[in-house]
């Protein structure tokens, strides 16, 4: 899954903050200084006037507006420590590019220099991480230091240090969002390279800032980390136990997939996911006792809050000593987590001027879709009435009225015409080998539609390793290096689950040399974000049959598939929506107590289940949709998801059309990394959108409705 090494991870990398080794100069200072930038230095506003008019006269008027745009945009950022009057001056009488010819020396020179450096640190990073990411024997401690060392880290620091950064935005334009998606359709693609360059210097947030957010981000993943619940120790309402000894869930992800796990188990399935729900609704209000999280030494039953010693062991550990068997409630820990990291984030705020606060950076600069578009999008879903009609199915599926916990329900599954145990047989004698697999690449591609020539030449940049966990796909980071497919074959051969994922990967890699290999300017390199890699890696994986001539031509599949892609979407929409509401009340409420973000998430969750869920399950006032882990560790990341479905069944509704693979994904990634619905109306006509989501589902309800 990971894409490294493009310019655009740089971006993204430099607003969400990665950890920097730089230590602050005055240590004093920190902690003050960073809730506001410092203000120019005071002979700024004579030196305007006086360059301005030296630089017209040396280059004539019509260079006027480059030069006040460029002067402020230098301004905006030029510390006193960048240099004194004098210094700036000579800064930029030195490097004011003043006609065509320099512009363009100087924007080549940068797009094949930022290639190089891209690209070399993406080499080390990929050579640092091998140890660890591929199935090479055992990691030693060091090789995990080498796996987490980023050797760019200080690179936003030394570029406005050295002035690589100044010179950029002397002579390129800043954009805001509404500048792209306005003014962005009519760019050339120079325009839109020139729009990506000056973009990677748009923030100068100081190291000591880009500390703080590293350290809130791991403080809070620390702490989700180790939020699990030890399920054989939680009773039930009449205080038996469902769960099985020894199994241990990370909340949220682990309770979520056991709930839909259980939606297999006819005899307590249902019994368990209404424990699980109450769980959650301890986690949520923090009424959940401190002494149960991780610790399986107490029994907890979640419906009364009670809590007694363990009446039975299935650890290796023994209770702690100074263990106090209470229900003493956790103190808004979790709250406090978030608060966190919004204090962290904040402290950015001041030092990126386009996109000033952690909000704006999110949907402006990751996403690059206003937030009031993705607001109505993900409305859009949640209020569409075929979620009642699916709601509806689904009751009938079960045979019950819905519960707020089938918010999760996982029964939409394609039936297979084989089983696993026949796919893996499949698969292994097919794939003995990575070698084995690797040889077939081109041959994969022609059958998805590729050019036998294309095939070939995209096979050769990719490059087959073992991996040691499940897979994952790694492209490049400049044109003269290639990407890598990691697989995870065992000795008997590849089975149907690494399949499955070797397809999703192998998506991933054609997608990555395609949109480095053959696009026009480097800096557009890649797609518009992270949605659109995935949706194109899940175009390929949802043929993975199809490439092994096992195809199903049952309708109902493919109907499934669409049902429970709706219904997730229109879940975790919820959530993201809950994200969203929470994000905004900590900027409206700069000096709230984790205490009142506590009752202010609730609300917020409270009043989008009202709205949007409780006409189909019939219960209100649930805070089920506020139970995300992200939301208390990634920093308004959620949107992601549900925008991601969105754009998948827009891309894929477009390859049906057309009928085949290739033709269409080598045309559609050539836009690179542009605004996402100025790419989705090259590729589709249409900006990104909910409608093909509903249309399928439409069109799903019809063929699974009517059995
Ligand atoms: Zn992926």
């Amino acid at each position: 899954m990971l894409r490294l090494g493009t310019a655009v991870i740089l971006i993204i990398a430099m607003a969400v903050g990665v950890p920097s080794f730089a230590q602050s100069k005055d240590k004093k200072k920190m902690g003050t200084a960073v809730e506001k930038a410092a203000p120019a230095p005071a002979w700024m506003k004579s030196s305007h006037t006086k360059l301005e008019n030296g630089l017209v006269k040396k280059y004539g008027e019509t260079q006027r507006a480059r030069a006040q745009r460029g002067l402020k945009q230098v301004a905006s950022f030029w510390r006193t420590e960048d240099g004194d009057q004098t210094a700036f001056e000579e800064f930029v009488t030195t490097n004011f590019a003043g006609d065509q010819k320099a512009i363009d020396t100087m924007f080549n020179r940068y797009e094949y220099l930022l290639e190089q450096y891209n690209g070399h640190m993406h080499e080390i990073v990929r050579e640092f991480r091998q140890q660890s990411d591929l199935d090479l024997g055992p990691i030693m401690p060091y090789d995990e230091v080498f796996a987490g060392y980023d050797p760019s880290s200080h690179a936003s620091d030394d570029f406005f240090n050295n002035k690589i950064a100044f010179v950029v935005l002397l002579n390129f334009p800043l954009t805001t969002l509404q500048d792209r998606l306005e003014k962005g359709p009519n760019w050339s693609r120079r325009e839109w390279a020139e729009a990506r360059l000056a973009q990677q210097f748009s923030k100068r947030i100081p190291a000591e800032v880009n500390l703080a957010i590293a350290k809130a981000s791991s403080d809070a993943d620390q702490y989700i980390a180790e939020y699990n619940i030890w399920m054989h120790h939680v009773l039930d309402e009449k205080g038996q136990r469902l769960f099985p000894a020894k199994m241990r869930l990370l909340s949220h992800w682990n309770l979520r997939d056991q709930l839909k796990a259980d939606y297999a188990d006819k005899e307590n399935g249902l019994a368990k996911q209404r424990v699980m729900q109450q769980v959650m609704e301890r986690i949520i209000p923090q009424t959940i006792p401190e002494v149960v999280v991780n610790n399986p030494h107490v029994d907890w039953n979640p419906f009364t809050n009670e809590v007694t010693a363990a009446k039975v062991q299935d650890s290796e550990s023994a209770a702690p000593g100074d263990m106090k068997v209470t229900n003493a409630a956790e103190p808004n820990t979790r709250y406090a987590k978030l608060w966190g990291t919004y204090v962290a984030a904040k402290k950015a705020d001041p030092y990126s001027p386009t996109a000033p606060t952690l909000i704006a950076r999110r949907f402006d600069e990751n996403r690059e879709i206003p937030e009031e578009r993705v607001k109505a999008m993900l409305e859009q879903v949640v209020s569409s009435p075929l979620v009642a009609q699916v709601g509806q199915l689904i009751e009938k599926r079960l045979g019950r009225p819905l519960e707020p916990f089938d918010i999760w329900y996982a029964g939409f599954r394609p039936r297979s015409k084989y089983s696993e145990a026949e796919l893996d047989k499949i698969v292994a004698e097919k794939y003995p080998t990575p070698d084995a697999y690797t040889k077939d690449i081109p041959n994969l591609l022609v059958k998805l539609g590729f050019e036998p020539e294309k095939a070939k030449e995209i096979a050769a940049n990719i490059v087959v390793d073992p991996a040691r966990g499940s897979g994952h796909a790694m492209g490049a980071g400049m044109r003269s290096a290639k990407s890598h497919l990691r697989t995870r074959v065992g000795k008997s051969g590849m089975n149907y689950k690494g399949y499955n994922i070797a397809v999703h990967e192998m998506g991933h890699n054609v997608e990555q040399t395609l949109s480095l290999n053959d696009i026009d300017h480097y800096l557009l390199n890649g797609v518009p974000n992270t949605a659109f890699t995935e949706a194109l890696a899940f175009v390929f994986q949802a043929r993975d049959l199809e490439l092994l001539g096992l195809a199903s031509d049952d309708p109902q599949n493919e109907a499934l598939r669409t049902l429970n892609d709706f219904w997730g979407t229109y879940e975790i929409a919820g959530v993201a929506l809950v994200d969203m509401g929470v994000w905004h009340w900590m900027y409206d409420h700069p000096k709230a107590t984790p205490e009142q973000l506590k009752q202010a998430t609730m609300q917020i969750a409270r009043d989008v289940w009202n709205k949007y869920y409780a006409p189909v399950f019939h219960k209100k006032d649930v805070p089920l949709l506020a139970i995300y882990s992200h939301m208390i560790d990634s920093f308004l990341y959620l949107p992601d998801y549900p925008i991601g479905h969105l754009i998948a069944h827009q891309i894929e509704e477009q390859v049906e059309k057309t009928g085949s693979v290739g033709p269409e994904f080598t045309r559609m990634v050539k836009s690179g990394s542009i605004a996402p619905d100025v790419w989705m109306k090259n590729a589709t006509g249409q900006p990104v959108g909910a409608e093909a989501m509903l249309a399928a589902t439409e069109r799903a309800l019809k063929t699974v409705g009517g059995q």
